[in-house]
């Protein structure tokens, strides 16, 4: 029942262009996606809505964008080169690997015979030039955290910021994983929204405490149901070489609870072994006191395509016949959908298209006028978008249109020059 959910939110993506199979054309590439309009839309939504909580309304997280391809010593002292590794085992029948700390899925004909465990390290490797050897070799950065500690001092000197501050970035990160899958939840590119937030050591307790509410907040004001969330924390063998602690909010996937989001408390682990690998002084000092010493630093990190499968899968809804994707208004790809009643009424098609017109520009609108009013209907309930606006007969007489709302399906008449009003009004 549940992996059917699955198929049948990766099959809507791909006939209603949120999310296709990479490269189709040449036979796909396993595990690779590309995003459709709609999905694009989404993504771009999710972004926003993020920037402008955790960057735009704060006064106290500055934002970067730093480079994908950095220089490899930054991974050797973050500690990625020696230990950005996860157990692999391969069956020395099928040469199927897997991970060894995950479940091995069974295979119908044989029982795996399993190798000994040995450490596989997730970063690309690329070169740099037109010569491939080892003095040139170059990564694609495994997460986009590290952007952010090499440029600590920029900020600080451009930025003059107190402590607690933040940095954040939204950009893509790409890890070489053994077990890609799951749809969108596990690929070899994805994106990352990340902040790395600088605290004096005394008060990263309370730092990890008030980001773990900001978290779970964010997630149920975009509509995600509480009852599919949890908090699930590290255990000590389990935690990655810089964290001292780590928590990390889980879905309940169809194929089960999975990571959405981590909580990791980096302490002053980046910044000393950058400092001491770079020799530059990446120390803060407290203009106060005149006292130096390392922030630590309270990381809280947002896949944003697992953000993308979570809401989908959520709004995922069937009642009856019909298929409805009850997306928050604000993530949805359309807001609205503006429909003339018949298509061989010049007025009547004339004033819808007067209506999208005024709309498109101010809020993400589309335009149908194909087949018959339910089918359109049922269309947008499939894709997501929250209202439906049909300019009818009635409408030249009184200059009202039917809104109809996607969850309860109910229409109402509403005023032509309060529409907008109204959607801005419900959109808050
Ligand atoms: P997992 O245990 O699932 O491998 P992780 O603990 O390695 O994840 P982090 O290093 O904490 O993941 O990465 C931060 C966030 O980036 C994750 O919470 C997730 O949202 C996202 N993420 C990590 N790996 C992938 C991936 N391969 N595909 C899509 N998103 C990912």
């Amino acid at each position: 029942m549940k992996n059917l959910l699955m198929e049948k939110v990766v099959s809507l993506c791909k006939r209603r262009g949120f999310v296709f199979p990479g490269s189709l054309i040449y036979g796909g590439l396993a595990n690779t996606w590309d995003y459709g309009p709609l999905g694009t839309c989404l993504l771009q939504n999710i972004r926003s809505l993020w920037w402008e909580r955790f960057v735009t309304k704060r006064d106290d997280i500055y934002p970067l964008e730093t480079g994908i391809i950095m220089n490899p010593r930054v991974w050797q002292a973050s500690g990625h080169t020696a230990s950005f590794t996860d157990p692999l085992v391969e069956c020395k029948v099928c040469h199927q690997r897997f991970r060894a700390d995950h479940e091995v899925p069974e295979s119908g004909d044989h029982k795996h015979d399993l190798t000994e465990p040995r450490s596989f390290n997730l970063m690309f490797e690329t070169h740099i030039g037109p010569v491939e050897d080892t003095s040139n070799a170059a990564y694609l950065r495994p997460e986009t955290a590290q952007g952010m500690f090499v440029n600590f001092k920029n900020v600080l000197t451009t930025e003059r910021p107190s402590l607690p501050f933040g940095i954040a970035q939204i950009g893509k990160a790409f890890r070489n994983e053994i077990t890609p899958g799951n749809f969108i939840f596990r690929t070899l590119e994805f994106e990352q929204m990340e902040i790395e937030y600088f605290v004096h050591p005394e008060h990263w307790e309370e730092a990890f405490e008030s980001w773990k509410e900001s978290m779970w907040k964010w997630l149920l004001d975009l509509g995600v149901k509480e009852e599919n969330l949890k908090w699930r924390a590290h255990a000590k063998d389990e935690l990655s070489h810089y964290s001292k602690r780590t928590e990390d909010i889980e879905y309940e996937f169809p194929f089960g609870w999975g990571e959405l989001y981590g909580l990791a408390y980096r302490a002053d682990f980046d910044l000393r072994n950058h400092s001491e690998k770079s020799s530059e002084d990446l120390m803060f000092t407290d203009p106060a006191t005149n006292a130096k010493f390392f922030p630590h630093v309270v990381e809280p990190t947002f896949g944003v395509n697992r953000t993308a499968l979570t809401l989908l899968l959520d709004a995922y809804t069937e009642e009856g016949d019909r298929v409805v994707l009850k997306l928050n208004p604000k993530v949805a790809p359309y807001k609205v959908a503006v429909f003339p009643l018949v298509a061989n009424r010049e007025e009547i098609v004339g004033k819808a298209r007067e209506i999208y017109n005024g709309f498109r520009l101010r809020l993400s609108t589309v335009w149908d006028n194909r087949g018959n009013i339910g089918k359109r209907y049922y269309a947008q309930d499939e894709i997501g978008t929250p209202w439906c606006v049909t300019v009818d007969y009635q409408t030249l007489e009184d200059k009202t249109v039917t809104v109809r709302d996607r969850d309860s399906a109910e229409q109402i008449r509403v005023k032509i020059d309060k529409l907008l009003e109204w959607f801005s009004e419900k959109l808050k």
